[in-house]
């Protein structure tokens, strides 16, 4: 199995345990899809595409970043906008008010609360130094 093929067969499984959708905003799904491809091929991990890391071996070893990441599991908040909710808006209902994704896009629900969010009892605080 390639490494895309890797990366497509965990993002449908993900999206579909998780209650979710693959944004259809022309170009996202298909970006987002090539640089987890990318890291899976270059880095031997699914760092998330869509930060800048000065140090993505560091970010690594610190898995906060790993696909999915701590805000996936925890909140259901993709910030990519890979897995998304209705109307192709980011599922922020379980964001603390005051972060940046509620913010920026308001309260947007999500369509299934009880899939997903392995790891909802936790806060990003918490896993901070997650697997050190
Ligand atoms: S924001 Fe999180 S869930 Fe979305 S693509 Fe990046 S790592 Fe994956």
């Amino acid at each position: 199995m390639t490494e895309r093929d890797k990366i497509l067969a965990y993002t449908e499984t993900y999206r579909r345990k998780t209650g979710t959708n693959f944004s259809t905003v022309p170009g996202v799904k298909e970006a987002v899809i090539e640089g987890l491809i990318h890291h899976l091929e270059t880095l031997k991990k699914p760092l998330c595409p869509c930060n800048f890391y000065p140090d993505k071996n560091k970010e690594i070893e610190h898995r906060r970043w790993l696909c999915p990441c701590n805000e996936m599991q925890i909140y259901k908040y993709c910030h990519c906008l890979l897995y998304v909710g209705e109307n192709n808006l980011p599922i922020t209902e379980h964001l603390p008010q005051d972060h940046e994704g509620r913010l920026s896009y308001g309260l947007n629900k999500d369509p299934h609360p009880e899939l997903g969010r392995d790891l909802r009892h936790k806060t990003d605080d918490d896993l901070s130094d997650w697997h050190k």
